[in-house]
């Protein structure tokens, strides 16, 4: 099936249950009017003249107007462009020729930046272009820009103008758009978090995306029952697949705290619309814990959600379970490239397992974990994690360079991460090939020593990175972030470390830091890390 048939199922079932709530634009859908609006704007779209396989990229945190758009470029056949908010100008203008947008819709609400100035500056043609005309230098595929809310810029298009209630005739050739639409046609790009370096262009069809929602949901076991807090990005496919296609699949309902994240909004919103799971990366579930005025609200609704993205610390694990009621949160890995998840623990797991596991392997996809030279290493050993099945991505567009280097000739994905498999079949991310620390011929992963370091009860973060070293080829070095209130300095992290781990794994260099250089879905960017210390070691 296509995302749209689905999806029409889906409203037709749960006409009446409420499908969306979006506090701060006081959005409370039902899946009847979900529906309604986004037909409107798939016939708004297909009457600017947009093609099934035309690329529309969105720039935008989240909001109605994002769940809008996921929607109903599915029906239309448009292939959705994620576009991250925090993009400039360079990151935009790559972004929008590499896959050769031809239309734009972006939020001009942000109060951070002014994106409008953004894309003047790109497009200095906008101003005196009629909407559908622009041509500008820089652009040269962009046809369109559609610009979020009533507002006039010149040159753009009013979203809320693709929002008239469509005609009959209308109607019916958004209908007939869907018929042509094939179930592994592609239908969204989606970049990479860029933890590693720049971000690649991953293209998802309805079939890869569809079903990873469905089965991420599964395991979750939401029904129609549930409502889920969405305080990660659209823009990701943590809100998109995991949110959105998760719900929408299982007739739940979508709730949006906030355009970006905040936790005291997640506080507010968990207890006013009593969201029964709740989703986030562990940086975001840290910062709702640590919040000030945590206590004050009532978090007993809670029942699950989805920790992912990056390692759990135990301790807050412990916490999310004790102090937020979240006895049935599920862990999840994946990669944008497999649309995304592949492991996922059940609500059920035991929370040991939980905290040192990313859980078993989703229905339908294949695992196997390999040596450098791609022989299958033998049980609890570690080795680059590679993945097959309905899931991974039909490739990097228009690269098919990259695309080979990842995917091989037998379908498999080259996920880029070390992991380990135990007897029961739960997986171990033990780290990133990349960021493996090889110092004096002994492998050391980062994690395990970042996990031992948690239990400092002064320390709040930590990260460990390797970095060149003449004797040993590398050193580690630790970036540590001290509990509000408590003092540290590296001679007492060292007396910590003694005689508890090998003398090797002990870091060489620390640093105090208030802050980690992270991507915006709150992913620490280790390669950003080891640049500061290339230039700080000289
Ligand atoms: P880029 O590929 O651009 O460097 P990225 O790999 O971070 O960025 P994503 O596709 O968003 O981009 O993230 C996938 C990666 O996140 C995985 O390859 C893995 O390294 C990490 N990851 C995801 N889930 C988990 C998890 N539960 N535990 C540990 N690591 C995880
Ligand atoms: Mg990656």
């Amino acid at each position: 099936q296509t995302i749209g048939q689905f999806f029409d199922d889906i409203c037709h079932r749960h006409a009446q249950r409420e499908a969306l709530v979006v506090r701060g634009q006081s959005v409370r859908w039902t899946y009847a009017e979900l529906r309604r609006q986004v037909d409107s704007l798939a016939c708004g779209l297909m009457a600017l003249g947009l093609e099934a396989g035309d690329r529309i990229g969105i720039w935008s945190q989240n909001n109605v107007e994002w769940v809008l758009m996921q929607f109903a470029t599915a029906k239309a056949g448009l292939i959705l462009v994620n576009i991250n908010p925090a993009y400039r100008r360079a990151e935009l203008e790559y972004a929008l020729n590499k896959v050769a947008c031809k239309a734009l819709v972006l939020s001009p609400s942000f109060k951070s930046s002014d994106y409008l100035a953004m894309l003047g500056d790109l497009a200095p043609e906008l101003a005196s272009a009629a909407p559908g005309q622009l041509a500008a230098a820089r652009l040269p595929a962009l046809r369109w820009v559609i610009r979020m809310g009533r507002e006039t810029s010149p040159g753009m298009l009013n979203f809320d103008d693709l929002l008239n209630a469509p005609g009959q005739e209308a109607l019916e050739a958004l209908a007939q758009r869907g018929e042509t639409l094939q179930f592994d046609d592609p239908i969204n790009i989606q970049f990479t978090s860029g933890t590693t370096g720049s971000p690649k262009g991953a293209t998802l069809s309805h079939h890869n995306i569809l079903n990873n929602g469905f089965f991420v949901g599964e395991a979750m076991r939401l029904t129609a029952e549930d409502r889920l807090c969405i305080p990660v990005p659209l823009y990701h496919c943590f809100g998109m697949v995991l949110g959105n296609l998760a719900c929408v699949t299982h007739g739940a309902t979508m709730v949006y705290p906030s355009e970006a994240f905040d936790p005291l909004a997640v506080l507010e919103t968990v207890e006013a619309e009593r969201c029964t799971g709740l989703h986030g990366v562990p940086t975001m579930f840290i910062a709702v814990l640590d919040h000030p005025r945590f206590d004050e609200f009532d978090l007993s609704s809670l029942r699950t959600g989805i920790m992912a993205g990056s390692p759990c610390p135990i301790e807050v694990m412990k916490r999310v379970v004790e102090r937020m009621h979240m006895e049935e949160v599920t862990i999840a890995y994946g990669m944008t490239e497999t649309s995304p998840v592949s492991f996922q623990s059940h609500t059920d797991t035991p929370v040991s397992k939980k905290v040192s596991t990313v859980g078993l392997i989703h229905p339908h996809v294949e695992v196997k974990i390999v040596d450098p030279e791609g022989r299958i290493v033998p049980r609890g050993q570690t080795g680059e994690l590679l993945t097959r099945g309905y899931s991974v991505m039909l490739g990097y567009w228009e690269d098919e360079a990259r695309t080979r280097e990842a995917i091989d000739v037998a379908g498999w994905m080259h996920t880029g991460d070390l992991a380990t498999l135990d007897e029961s079949g739960y997986c171990n991310i033990v780290g990133r090939v990349k960021d493996m620390v090889i110092r004096g011929g002994e492998n050391i992963y980062p994690r395990e020593i970042e996990e031992f370091l948690y239990r400092h009860p002064d320390i709040q973060d930590v990260q460990v990175i390797g970095v060149p070293d003449e004797r040993f080829g590398e050193e580690l070095c630790a970036w540590i972030r001290v509990r509000e209130g408590a003092s540290l300095d590296a001679d007492g992290v060292r007396a910590f470390c003694q005689g508890q781990i090998a003398h090797y794994k002990i870091p060489r260099y620390i640093e105090f830091v208030s802050d980690f250089p992270m991507t915006i879905t709150g992913k620490i960017q280790k390669f950003v890390m080891r640049q500061q210390m290339k230039e700080r070691l000289g």
